[in-house]
């Protein structure tokens, strides 16, 4: 399996992380599936140019 090295918010280190198996039909449609998911804890992360990930934290001057 493929698996890459990046720091891990949630274990405060470098983690290996591996793509799990995608359920979005992104290998499907011949993209590169963005979803990581840190080995050690599972946080997921997205990687990649047309995925941007966007928290809602909009806050809006009153
Ligand atoms: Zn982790
Ligand atoms: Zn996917």
């Amino acid at each position: 399996m493929e698996s890459q090295l990046w720091h891990c918010s949630d274990c405060g280190d470098e983690r290996e992380f591996v793509q799990p198996t995608c359920s979005d039909g992104h290998a499907e449609s011949g993209a590169e599936c963005p979803e990581w998911i840190c080995a050690e804890c599972g946080t997921a992360v997205l990687v990649g140019g047309a995925h941007v990930v966007v928290l809602p934290q909009v806050r809006r001057a009153a």
